[in-house]
């Protein structure tokens, strides 16, 4: 399937949520889902009749999806590794999408969204553990390094982005250095530090049917 190319902020009408898709917009009145919180499209703003449960299902799918900017085919694949981990299959399959390379860049805050942060990691911005690493979708580990390499360290969007942070706040699963550039992941994050609303409940049970 092809990337979706169109309006981020369609996609957080379509879901009825802010899904902080476009940065420091996101936090300003201009964001659409404050001015228009209604279903983009001609029917728009018609009442809509009672969703069933795989409508359920398969909307927080495609939230989940779209905070984190994955297509289906990889979105399987991390249902799959979390489905045959042991643990709660829901919980380990959002903490395997927090721990990619790009979320963890926009969490310590080099990024105001985790499409930049992908656009950082692919262009060679960011090192793991001291070394280039140029792929987004990495699974980063306890004790991993990230850091913006010294000679993007003067980039104008990465600076300011790390002065915006505290608006969102670093989650407590990782560690800052804002003067580094730097961060460290202490533990692996736990459900209790996602804290979008999110039912990944009725992605397994989408999944496992
Ligand atoms: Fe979503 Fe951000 Fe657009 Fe608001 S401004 S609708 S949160 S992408």
């Amino acid at each position: 399937m092809a990337r979706y190319v169109g309006p981020a902020c369609r996609l957080c009408r379509r879901e009825g949520l802010k899904l902080f898709l476009k940065g420091e917009r996101c936090y300003t009145e201009k964001c659409a889902v404050e001015r228009r919180n209604y279903i983009p499209g001609q029917h728009g703003q018609a009442r809509h009749g009672k969703v069933s449960e795989y409508g359920r299902q398969l909307r927080e799918k495609q939230k989940v999806k779209r905070i984190y900017g994955i297509q289906e085919k990889q979105f399987r694949g991390y249902y799959e590794k979390a489905s045959s981990a042991k643990g709660v299959t829901g919980e380990l399959l959002l903490a395997f999408l927090e721990r990619r390379l790009d979320n963890v860049v926009y969490r310590l805050g080099f990024a105001t969204s985790r499409a930049e942060a992908r656009l950082l990691v692919r262009h060679g911005h960011v090192l793991l553990n001291g070394k280039a690493c140029d792929i987004p979708s990495l699974i980063a580990r306890a004790g991993d390094e990230v850091k913006v390499r010294d000679k993007s360290k003067e980039i104008a969007r990465i600076v300011e982005a790390v002065e915006a942070v505290d608006r969102r706040g670093v989650p407590a699963w990782l560690t800052l250095d804002r003067k580094g550039l730097s961060g460290k992941i202490l533990t692996l994050p736990t459900r209790g530090d996602i804290t979008m609303p999110i039912e990944e409940r009725l992605i397994v049970e989408l999944y496992s049917k």
